[in-house]
């Protein structure tokens, strides 16, 4: 289970604050498929940064399998985000000049798994995600549909508890979408995803939960849902 607990979060820019999380509480369960809806600025990408630990909260506490982050140091916070986490963004965020295969390999360069495993583990992936016959090629050889499952296998590839996903339709056409959208929702069985999305109508179709932010904060969740602790 992953439980924040009075997250605040700002960004100071000049003489400007702003608090992209203001005392946020929530938890999830380790299997769900949590959709974060929100206008733009509401502190959606902020909460999955933080929570993906690419970014550090400035006060609360962010608790993963019931232990503490708050003395966690930033060797912690690496093996934690290359070991448990991982992301998909809008925009792939594929290397152009390596191949599909070492694209995924990349994603566990830090992860401690030897290299032999980290290619029998990238092929897996890469079947998984129906693209066993482009493993040789190149980003620019795929379809936008096609990329985004090179960055799902990346991210799925070590086999991590929680999977991160940033607007992971946000470039591509509806139909594509669907078909992206029913994988991640076959990956939810085996684990906790967060997906922020600007699209309403598939986050109703897909996800099992549904949050929505403004101005930094939880302003609604589908799940009433709630820990002894966080009451
Ligand atoms: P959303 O994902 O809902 O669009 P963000 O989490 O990206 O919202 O941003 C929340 C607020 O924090 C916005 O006002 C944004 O401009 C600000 N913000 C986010 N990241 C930074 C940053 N690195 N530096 C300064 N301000 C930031
Ligand atoms: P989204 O709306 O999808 O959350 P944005 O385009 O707002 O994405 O932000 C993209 C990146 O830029 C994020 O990583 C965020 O942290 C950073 N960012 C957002 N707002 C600011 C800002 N005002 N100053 C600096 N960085 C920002």
């Amino acid at each position: 289970m992953l439980q924040l607990k009075h997250i605040f979060k700002s960004y100071k820019v000049g003489d400007n604050i702003t608090h992209a999380l203001d005392d946020v509480t929530i938890s999830f369960r380790d299997q769900e498929f949590v959709a974060i809806l929100g206008p733009s600025g509401s502190g959606k990408t902020t909460m999955l940064n933080v929570i993906g630990g690419l970014d550090r909260y400035d006060k609360g506490d962010l608790i993963i399998n019931g232990k503490s982050t708050k003395n966690f140091k930033e060797t912690d916070w690496d093996a934690y985000r290359n070991n448990s986490v991982g992301f998909i963004f809008q925009n792939y965020n594929l290397i152009p000049h390596l191949s599909i295969i070492a694209n995924v390999e990349l994603g566990m360069n830090l992860s401690g798994v030897g290299k032999k495993e980290r290619h029998e583990k990238a092929i897996a992936a890469l079947t998984e995600v129906g693209l066993k016959e482009h493993i040789n090629k190149r980003p620019n050889q795929l379809s936008g549909g096609q990329m985004q499952r090179v960055a799902i296998a990346r991210a799925i590839a070590n086999d991590p508890d929680i999977l991160l996903c940033d607007e992971p339709t946000g470039a591509l056409d509806t139909e594509t979408s669907v078909q992206i959208m029913e994988l991640i929702k076959k990956l939810s069985k085996d684990r906790l995803i967060i997906m922020v999305t600007h699209n309403p109508e598939l986050a109703e179709k897909y996800a099992t939960r549904i949050v929505n932010f403004q101005d930094g904060k939880i302003q609604h969740d589908s799940e009433s849902f709630k820990p002894e602790d966080e009451k």
